[in-house]
C-alpha cells in the first residue's frame, strides 16, 4: 500500500473573533494600549470630557497585544 502525499500545511489564515473592550471603571487612561496596538484600534473617546480611550471592534483582532501591556489588570476584556 502506497502512503499519502506529502501535502503542503495550510496555512492557518482564519482570524479570530475575539475582540476587546475597555472597562472604563478600572481603566486608568495610560494610554500604553493605543501604543503597542498593531492595529490602530485604539482611539480616544472623543465627545468624553475624561481622556478615556475604546476599541474600534472592526479593527480589533483579538490578537492580545493591549492586554499583556496593560498595567490595570482587568482594564481590557477579551470576549467572543
Ligand atoms: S486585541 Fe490586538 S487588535 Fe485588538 S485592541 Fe488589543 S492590540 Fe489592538
Ligand atoms: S493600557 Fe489599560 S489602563 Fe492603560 S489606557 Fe489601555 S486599558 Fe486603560
Amino acid at each position: 500500500m502506497s502512503s499519502a502525499p506529502n501535502l503542503p500545511t495550510l496555512a492557518k489564515s482564519v482570524t479570530t473573533a475575539m475582540t476587546v473592550t475597555i472597562n472604563h471603571a478600572i481603566c486608568n487612561a495610560c494610554g500604553i494600549c493605543r501604543e503597542v496596538c498593531p492595529e490602530f484600534a485604539i482611539h480616544p473617546k472623543y465627545l468624553e470630557i475624561r481622556h478615556l480611550y475604546e476599541v474600534d471592534p472592526r479593527r480589533c483582532t483579538g490578537c492580545g497585544e493591549c492586554l499583556a501591556y496593560c498595567p490595570a489588570p482587568g482594564a481590557l476584556i477579551q470576549s467572543a
